[in-house]
């Protein structure tokens, strides 16, 4: 019998259906897949026979009889491969690997202190070989690596624009392909935290979600009926350039008055110069706060005003159900939360604001990671359909 095109696709889109059920359900028979899906038995017994032969599935012992035979449980076998997750901050790399679930297996932090791309590089080529390193034995082993960045991304991997970075045209996707034989994905890194927030965080049950994530600059992503939100180049979301100061100050990206200038990590470490010039300056800055520093503690609530400020725009704007703050400042919720809320009740359109919730994020900052990571692994499943 020749398979025509059509066949193949069906079997390849049949095949989805049912690991997908198997990720989902956890523990489920052959025929309760069967009745979930509508195929038919005899379809799901072989496709789920290819799914254990190709290492995506196992099956786990036995579960209760309604009758006759005891069924076979069937499981995903999440530790078939592994992802690389990374979140290249202004003055941070986070790295994690997860399984193929997400769940994080090992997680390791850098400080970026030179901010030239040759130093950056090679700062990652040496963690993520490191990495590689790690990662225990599995059928598929490194499956991929997801990067997200502090700036516009094309669909290349070309990092356009990093103004906190200072980069323009890195071609960060192609220098890593040339090193590692697995792929890569690279997105902006509030793109990348939206998502781990969406599959992980609490933005789950949200149709239309916006991140918010506040570091060293600002960055947002959104997730408009259930999709990512991009635009027409897939550069939305860098609402960290807003204007609001007409009159503001100059901003690296060629604006001024800009949103991230005010609101962000960035404009409470130019108000301290007591404290080095590094990452642990906020968690310095925190510590400051625990301990009554008033002037600390007013610097943080001016923040949360202009947090609030850019937040009351995003409602009047989207009138989201959920925006969720997260990022390195986030870690400041105690400081920053009563007047991010209290600008936002005054300042949003009442009608906007009645159904939308303003929360903090519980991934703190493994949003970014978790997300790159989940990139990574929805990119080898879609590549490597022969093998699901
Ligand atoms: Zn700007």
């Amino acid at each position: 019998m020749t398979i025509t095109g059509d066949q193949n696709l069906i079997k390849k889109m049949n095949k989805t259906i049912v690991l997908d059920e198997i990720k989902k359900l956890e523990l489920v028979s052959r025929a309760a897949i069967s009745e979930k899906t509508g195929l038919n038995k005899g379809t799901v017994s072989s496709l789920v026979n290819e799914l254990i032969e190709s290492q995506f599935v196992y099956e786990a012992g036995t579960g209760k009889s309604s009758g006759g035979r005891k069924p076979v449980m069937l499981l995903f076998n999440h530790q078939a491969g592994y992802s690389i997750g990374i979140d290249l901050g202004v003055n941070y790399i986070l790295y994690v690997i997860t399984d193929l679930s997400g769940d994080i297996i090992y997680e390791q932090k850098e400080s970026i202190h030179d901010h030239s791309t040759v130093a950056i590089l090679s700062t990652l080529i040496k963690t993520i070989r490191e990495l590689f390193q790690k990662t225990p034995k599995s059928p598929y082993g490194i499956i991929g690596i997801g990067i997200g960045v502090p700036g516009i991304v094309n669909e290349k991997g070309t990092i356009l624009h990093a103004p906190n970075l200072g980069w323009k045209n890195v071609k960060l996707k192609q220098a890593l392909n040339d090193e590692f034989k697995v792929s890569v994905v690279i997105d902006n890194e509030a793109n990348a935290g939206t998502l781990g927030e969406n599959q992980f965080g609490r933005g789950q049950n949200a149709e239309n979600l916006i991140y918010i994530s506040a570091g060293i600059g600002i960055g947002v992503g959104m997730i408009l009926r259930n999709k990512i939100y991009r635009g027409v180049s897939g550069y939305a979301g860098e609402l960290g350039h807003m204007t609001i100061k007409a009159d503001g100050e100059q901003c690296r990206c060629g604006n001024v008055g800009c949103w991230e200038l005010y609101a962000s990590e960035k404009a409470l470490l130019k108000q301290s110069e007591a404290i080095s010039h590094d990452e642990n300056k906020l968690q310095q800055y925190i510590h400051l706060a625990a301990k009554g520093d008033e002037s600390v503690m007013q610097n943080f609530s001016q923040v949360g005003v202009y947090l609030g400020i850019g937040i009351s725009n995003i409602i009047n704007i989207f009138n989201p159900e959920l925006i969720i703050v997260g990022g390195r400042l986030s870690t400041a919720e105690q400081w920053i939360k009563d007047t991010i809320l209290s600008t936002v009740e005054q300042r949003a359109l009442t009608y906007h604001n009645q159904k939308t919730e303003v929360i903090f994020s519980d991934l703190r900052t493994k949003s970014t990671t978790l997300g790159a990571s989940t990139l990574a692994i929805s990119k080898f499943f879609t590549d490597h359909e022969e093998l699901i």
